[in-house]
């Protein structure tokens, strides 16, 4: 078991300006928060965040990072908040146990299991600081470590997920011995009779493949010295995963791979590196097409090195590899060499943030649009990754909004949803979602979409689940509304098959929709089936929400109306003196509808105020119309001459009994003096009705066209025949 005091004075040896009070302070808070707690083990569970962050300290890591590798299971596993980190170690290391507990949380076995890479540039894409990544990444290699305390049917996942997430992070961020570790333990673990045999047949030429490295090693060491060059050179074995790989790959028996041993050579300078590799390829023969400048053009995760392949003694194919010693320390910890406190402990090196990094990196590389690349995906990915609350992983395209996620959870989801919590916080619709964030979405059965949500999605499953729901709607209530004129102008629920023919309908569905719809007249509808001498004069009992409501004159449930059917927008209904019924056409096509309000279905209409003119008018009647349960649609304010207002509102009743009611409260307001309605005044059989009509109409249109426009409305406001009422 690790001891903090190792933790501490290896931290020193390599950062002796480093805050070894705070990494004690962690160890003391981790082991009060994890007391009682064992490991499968039997060990107290403290020895796991040691291990952890003695990993982390044998990478050089700074202390926000060995403290957060103390503190990662603190917030998961006991009754430690995240708010206790902050008060006690800061933001900075608050943030790092934060992401470390996210990746925790995502769970591999769900349906995203099949897209390994998806879910690797998602946890690159969710840690936002790559310290989050190296912790999690010491995390899981302590666990593999420990693995066989595990029961049986967990290692399995654990490995696999080992296997297929983590050892390709760690190589991603070039953290090689991690990979290589993680490997061979996954291996030992999952494969465990291959392992065993393998690891038979390596102990057998142990000792010839040693003498051999050891041979090697003097031989190129001393050709190097005769150029006069200072060189470390250092024979490996290759570690068993890949050699076990290679022989699956290949299809061979152990004793058909010759290249067991891997050389490296570290120089003093890059110049040099290729001056080496001029004496070992002199040494021995390079296999054609093997050497790779890593130099000239780094991977993309940020490793340089001359890597070639030549076949040495006993026709052994042996890998060597070239490289300075800045370019070892990166090739060993990859990114995590930049979290390295640098020789003479700088004072700087603690308040590295994240950005210096990030510039650091591209300062340091060729190639910076694949080195951004691979160190912050989430700028380059189309996806972003959201969570659930249950922290399920969504990814959707970058830019979609929470609508967008709640239809993906499911249909219904999305189609109920009435609001959102981002992060525990309530959000808008319209604001996009972010890496990481995680949403709570809240729904209510009352809940139906609005045309504005369309607005407000990206993904077309979100779009098309929206237009699907109103094209139903409008379905519905087409069949509905052709029931009825079905049933009021013939008395029948069903047709004859010759009616059907003649009205070039397949089916009586079919027949309901078209006259729901006005596709199917009513008057054609009697032609076809003369035999009643029925006619439609009246329709019987409609729901409000099912009708429209005509703009020219606003009518309300309650109201005397007259409908005709218009083919996209079903029954328009005008109220029975609106100009448009005098003058619109075929007067057989009118028909008396029984309009009846229905709770929730709200309907715009006008009314008028005259007031005199007093401070805080206009605000106690609005808030008389708030109070009594309708909204403001629009306003219109016209300053008379002297001491009375005039005020214009466009406001949404459920019908003629609400707007009363609406009225009445106006009418109690101190100061004002007459409260009319509008459309209804415009409607009441004077001669200028229909200017009055249409002056409302335009007036409310201009105001929406031309917001700023204050003069069109004006126009409108000293009307001359307005003003003759
Ligand atoms: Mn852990």
């Amino acid at each position: 078991m690790s001891r903090i005091y190792e933790i501490t004075e290896r931290v020193a040896s390599y950062a002796p300006a480093s805050d070894i009070d705070t990494i004690n302070r962690a160890y003391v808070f981790a082991a009060h928060a994890h007391a009682g707690q064992r490991r499968n083990s039997g060990e107290a569970y403290i020895s796991h965040p040691l291990a952890v962050a003695d990993i982390l300290a044998s990478l050089s890591m700074d202390s926000a990072t060995i403290v957060t590798g103390l503190l990662h299971d603190t917030v998961e596993d006991t009754s430690v908040t995240l708010a206790d980190i902050e008060q006690h170690f800061g933001a900075d290391v608050a943030g790092l146990v934060d992401g470390v507990t996210k990746i925790g949380k995502i769970s591999f076995s769900s349906r995203e299991q099949k897209q390994a890479e998806n879910f690797r540039k998602m946890i690159l894409a969710t840690a936002k600081d790559l310290r989050v990544l190296i912790v999690k990444l010491a995390d899981r290699l302590h666990n593999m470590r420990t693995l066989g305390f595990m029961p049986e049917h967990k290692r399995q996942a654990i490995g696999i997920e080992t296997l297929e997430i983590y050892a390709p992070l760690a190589h991603r961020l070039g953290i090689h011995w991690i990979k290589q570790e993680m490997e061979d333990l996954v291996f030992s673990y999952l494969e465990t009779d291959a392992y065993k045999a393998l690891m038979s047949e390596m102990q057998g030429r142990l000792g010839g493949l040693n003498q051999t490295r050891e041979r090697l090693e003097s031989l190129i060491q001393k050709a190097l010295l005769r150029q006069g060059l200072k060189a470390k050179v250092q024979g490996r074995m290759k570690h068993l995963y890949s050699i076990h790989e290679k022989m699956q790959r290949k299809h061979v028996d152990f004793e058909e791979i010759f290249d067991l041993l891997a050389f490296r050579v570290i120089v003093e300078d890059m110049t040099v590196c290729y001056q080496a590799l001029g004496i070992v390829h002199s040494l021995y023969r390079p296999v054609p097409g093997r050497f790779k400048d890593y130099i000239a053009i780094p991977k993309p995760n940020g490793y340089q090195s001359l890597h070639t392949v030549v076949i040495g003694p006993e026709n052994f194919r042996i890998e060597v590899q070239i490289r300075t010693e800045s370019m070892h320390f990166y090739a060993e910890d990859g990114v995590a060499a930049h979290w390295a406190y640098k020789e003479g402990g700088n004072e700087d090196q603690d308040s590295f943030t994240w950005l210096k990094q990030l510039t650091d990196l591209l300062k340091e590389t060729d190639n910076p649009g694949e080195m951004l690349e691979d160190v912050r995906l989430d700028l380059f990915v189309r996806e972003v990754y959201v969570f659930s609350r249950d922290g399920d992983i969504y990814p959707l395209p970058r830019g979609a909004r929470p609508l967008d996620f709640a239809y993906a959870v499911h249909t219904d989801v999305g189609q109920h949803c009435v609001g959102v919590r981002i992060n525990g916080e309530v959000a808008d619709f319209s604001c996009r979602l972010k890496n990481g964030d995680q949403i709570e979405v809240m729904t209510s059965p009352d809940q139906t979409p609005s045309r504005q949500w369309l607005q407000y999605v990206k993904t077309p499953r979100a779009k098309q689940s929206i237009r699907q729901w109103f094209r139903r709607q409008e379905h519905d209530s087409s069949l509905r509304l052709g029931e009825k004129i079905l049933y009021q102008t013939l008395g029948v629920k069903d047709v004859a098959a010759d009616v059907l023919k003649q009205c070039g309908c397949e089916d009586v569905k079919a027949l309901k929709i078209r006259l729901g719809r006005g596709e199917l007249a009513v008057h054609a509808l009697l032609a076809a089936a003369p035999n009643k001498g029925a006619s439609l004069r009246r329709l019987m009992g409609m729901k409000g929400a099912t009708m429209q409501a005509a703009e020219c004159c606003h009518p309300i449930p309650g109201d005397t109306v007259l409908g005709q059917l218009s083919g996209s927008e079903g029954m328009v209904l005008h109220h029975f003196k609106c100009h448009a019924v005098s003058e619109g056409k075929k007067q057989q096509d009118w028909i008396e509808v029984d309009w009846q309000s229905q709770s929730g279905a709200l309907f715009k209409t006008g009314i008028e105020v005259r007031s005199r003119n007093r401070r805080g008018m206009l605000a106690n009647v609005t808030r008389s119309i708030a109070d009594s349960g309708s909204s403001i649609e629009d306003l219109k304010l016209n300053q008379r001459g002297g001491s009375m207002s005039l005020l214009l509102f466009l406001i949404d009743v459920e019908d003629r009994v609400h707007l009363a009611h609406v009225m009445r409260a106006i009418k109690s307001v101190e100061g004002v003096v007459k409260v009319e309605r509008r459309n209804a005044v415009g409607l009441s059989g004077k001669k200028e009705s229909r200017a009055l009509g249409e002056t409302l109409r335009d007036f409310f249109a201009s105001r929406k066209t031309s917001a700023s426009k204050t003069s069109a409305s004006k126009t409108s406001a000293s009307n001359p025949r307005q003003e003759k009422e």
